[in-house]
């Protein structure tokens, strides 16, 4: 769908895969600029406040004045900023979305997937082609083989841009076309992700109640995430099959084990509203007669198929 005879159309042609843009200058967008300078890409940069792209431009990234310049600059424009809000707020200007026509919209910013769908039809509508993203480890492994992204949308335009995405380092996964996968995958690891922190900021207080350290409790924690992998893989399989063999550890038992966890928090003064929460699944669960499945069967509570 090129338009290259729009006087939009300032920069290289929308299919030049040697320059790309990045919109929102953040520590990830930073970090997705540097990787694509580091890649010998052409690579424009603007940010809603001035002075973040100082150490990009020092390396010989271009820093746009605004973002529809920006959007002019490159036929792939990133947008990585801090929701889809915010990104809405950079992409629907009337300026950018006209400079944007024609051209791929890398959205790497983290949203909802309902978000991300709005703001591909919106995209659909100005004729600019959009593809989503999410990135699944921290700023510091963009550019190395530790960064993992996962994508979304027409496959054919995935395929057309793999190779400056490619710049970023890491894995890329394409999750289909339905534009909201990358984001749906995203919320659902983020739930993993924060649930955990949110256990083991609770564990450290509950620790210190009892006066253990952090920097003594961390070595066996580390011990109890490790024995995550297989367990997730396995009940996995359970989840997808409807099979939740509590064979060696019935769903009983682990309410069991969260009631203690609940009176000694509490004794301690400590809010145990999170584990009270995942109490009250398995009690409700064994109480629809299923207390010798495996705690897994939560999952058919919570989300009915
Ligand atoms: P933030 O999530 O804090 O985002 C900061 C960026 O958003 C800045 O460029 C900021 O501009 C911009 N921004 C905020 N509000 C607005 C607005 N209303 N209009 C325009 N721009 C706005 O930092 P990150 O860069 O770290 O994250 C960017 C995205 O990457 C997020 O969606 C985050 O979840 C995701 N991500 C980040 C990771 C990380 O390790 N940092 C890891 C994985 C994903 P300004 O400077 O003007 O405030």
């Amino acid at each position: 769908m090129s338009t290259s005879t729009s006087p939009q159309h300032t920069g290289p042609h929308p299919s030049d895969q040697s320059a790309v843009t990045v919109l929102g200058l953040g520590p990830m967008g930073r970090a997705l600029a540097g990787a694509f300078l580091d890649a010998g890409l052409r690579t424009t940069v603007w940010n809603r406040t001035p002075g973040r792209d100082a150490e990009l431009t020092a390396r010989g990234a271009v820093g746009a004045g605004s973002p529809e310049e920006a959007a002019a600059a490159s036929g792939l424009v990133v947008v990585c900023v801090v929701n889809q809000d915010a990104a809405d707020g950079i992409l629907r200007r009337e300026a950018v979305a006209g400079a944007l026509r024609g051209r791929t919209v890398v959205n790497l910013t983290a949203d909802t997937p309902q978000r991300t769908r709005a703001t591909a039809d919106w995209a659909a509508a100005h004729g600019i082609r959009y593809l989503d993203g999410a990135i699944m480890t921290p700023n510091t492994t963009i550019g190395t083989p530790d960064a993992v992204f996962l994508h979304s949308g027409p496959e054919e335009l995935y395929r057309e841009h793999r190779p400056v995405l490619a710049a970023l380092g890491g894995t890329h996964t394409h999750l289909g076309e339905d534009i909201g996968r990358a984001a749906a995958y995203d919320i659902a690891l983020l739930d993993v992700f924060w649930t955990a922190m949110a256990g083991y900021a609770h564990a450290l207080a509950v620790a210190r109640a009892e006066g253990i350290t952090g920097r003594e409790l961390a070595p066996f924690a580390q011990g109890i995430a490790a024995i995550l992998p297989p367990i997730f893989a396995q009940t996995a399989e359970e989840a997808d099959s409807g099979g939740h063999s509590g064979k060696d550890n019935p769903i009983t038992s682990a309410a069991s084990s969260m009631a203690h966890i609940v009176e000694a928090s509490e004794g301690h003064g400590i809010d145990a509203g999170v584990m009270r929460a995942a109490e009250g699944w398995a009690r409700r669960v064994i109480g629809l007669g299923h207390g010798t499945d495996g705690f897994i069967r939560i999952t058919e509570l919570l989300g009915r198929r």
